[in-house]
């Protein structure tokens, strides 16, 4: 089980290191069982057992105290299954089509509420390596997924998703970008 860090502590400001290759046994764990930990948060029954756990589909490692790039993911879009142990990862193009969720982005690390649209790119190509497959990937993600990749992905970088809100106008859209 791991214990989430919250943003009220620094250490989630941090711009974080890259993994040192060749990547070790012990990297390759934990990021499976960042993995794992996210597909038992989306089970009722397992969060019902373990009350401090909330449900999530990605988990970055500075969320867990680890200043080191890498992150994991397990989303079901209803369509596919989506689930990566990323270490190292770059994104490598964006699109210029903007996209946001319809209902706001929320985080395992943020507590409390920040209504306001986020705006990311609905189109992201991003290169690191994948424990799970054990393989250097290139992804090609759109709309939730390339949005859930690039929320993750900032917090390497010390950055949560209040940070991207328009503090003037939170609702604020601009022409051209969709929702999610
Ligand atoms: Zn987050």
């Amino acid at each position: 089980m791991f214990k989430i860090v919250l943003d009220s502590n620094p250490s989630l400001r941090k711009k974080c290191e890259d993994f040192d290759k060749p990547y070790t046994e012990q990297d390759h764990k934990l990021l499976t069982d960042m993995v794992e930990y996210l597909k038992n948060s989306q089970d009722e029954e397992f969060c019902k057992l373990h009350k401090d756990v909330e449900p999530g589909v990605g988990l970055a490692l500075p969320q867990i105290g680890i200043n080191k790039r890498g992150f994991a993911i397990y989303l079901n879009d209803g369509k596919s299954l989506y689930q990566y142990g990323l270490l190292n990862p770059k994104i490598l193009r964006t699109s210029v089509k903007q996209a946001y969720l319809d209902g706001g982005e929320a985080c395992l690390s943020v507590p409390n509420k920040h209504p306001g649209v986020v705006l990311r790119y609905n189109k992201v190509v991003l290169q690191a390596y994948d424990v799970l497959t054990k393989k250097d990937v290139e992804i090609t993600a759109y709309g939730y997924l390339a949005i859930c990749l690039q929320h993750e992905y900032d917090h390497l970088d010390g950055i949560l998703y209040y940070d991207r809100i328009n503090k003037k106008n939170p609702l604020y859209v601009p022409e051209g970008a969709i929702a999610i």
